[in-house]
């Protein structure tokens, strides 16, 4: 399994490719959820490239970029074993050779990027648009695969590829969930075995509202006593709404198709998810 650490060998082993390549980018610290990904790369196209790289551009200064688990060699081993062709490890000389200071960077839309965890990430979507743009340039890919996990990134990042007039076409992945309904999530690691047992009923506080979202319901009573139940049992919640899948605006009649958001802090991890309202 070939892994490329510069551009010029990557592009090389680009130019000489036969088939369909699809793309499937990560932060490592892999887990069944990103292996889900590689599967669907490798139904779909020839051949699989996966990236590593903990994007220092998409963390605010009091985030966890520099506690973000990694784990490089296990990272290896698990896609060699699922199939993947060729692994992309950049480091950030490669990514901002002239420092991250003075970037040319991507905007991405307002609605899109300062709703849910745009709006206590400032900066956020610009670091994971800049990155995947740049990412994009680099490995050219047909298909570009995004986890749903992400909901959020996954809408701004098709927004982006159409804006932008890019060619390449995405693949979304539904979420991933371990036996008792947490999403798998390399933050994952960072939870305490205490944390650990509480985690799950995030999730689950979603699938509940998703069954309780009727035309007839008050979407705001229903967020309160979402947020006020994982408020109890030691979620400190930073967002829990109902929003249009597509625009991601408020939705305040249930209807199928919109989908619950969540994040919310458990100790000194952060967890997102989402589940949508069935169609
Ligand atoms: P990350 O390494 O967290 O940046 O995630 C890399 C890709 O894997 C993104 O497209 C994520 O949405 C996706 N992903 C992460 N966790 C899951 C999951 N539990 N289910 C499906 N996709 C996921």
């Amino acid at each position: 399994m070939p892994v490329f650490k510069d551009i010029a060998s990557l592009r090389q082993w680009r130019q000489s490719l036969r088939g369909t390549l699809a793309f499937v980018p990560t932060m490592g610290n892999l887990h069944e959820g990103h292996m889900a990904l590689v599967r669907l790369a490798a139904a779909r196209a020839e051949q699989v490239l996966v990236s590593i790289y903990v994007n220092p551009l998409q963390f605010g200064p009091n985030e966890d970029f520099a506690q973000y688990p990694r784990s490089l060699d296990k990272d290896l081993q698990q896609l060699h074993a699922a199939g993947c062709s060729t692994v992309f490890i950049p480091d950030d000389a490669l990514m901002y050779p002239r420092g991250r200071k003075d970037l040319s960077i991507i905007i991405p839309p307002h609605s899109l990027a300062k709703v849910l965890c745009g709006a206590s990430r400032p900066g956020h979507f610009a670091g994971v648009c800049t990155v995947v743009n740049k990412l994009l340039q680099m490995v050219q890919p047909e298909i570009l695969i995004l986890g749903e996990k992400d909901y959020q990134q996954l809408r701004i990042v098709q927004q982006m590829v159409a804006d932008m007039n890019m060619t390449t076409q995405i693949l979304p992945g539904p979420v991933q969930r371990e036996a008792d309904g947490l999403a798998y999530s390399s933050r994952n690691a960072r939870l305490s075995p205490g944390e650990r047992q509480i985690a799950p009923l995030l999730a689950a506080t979603l699938f509940d509202l998703v069954q309780r979202s009727t035309p007839q319901a008050s979407i705001a009573e229903l967020a309160q006593a979402g947020q006020d139940s994982l408020e109890q049992v030691g979620f400190v919640m930073d967002y829990l709404e109902l929003r249009d899948s597509d625009t991601l605006q408020a939705v305040n009649v249930a209807r199928p198709g919109a989908r619950w958001f969540t994040a919310a802090h458990l100790g000194q991890t952060r967890l997102i998810d989402n589940v949508m309202i069935p169609l």
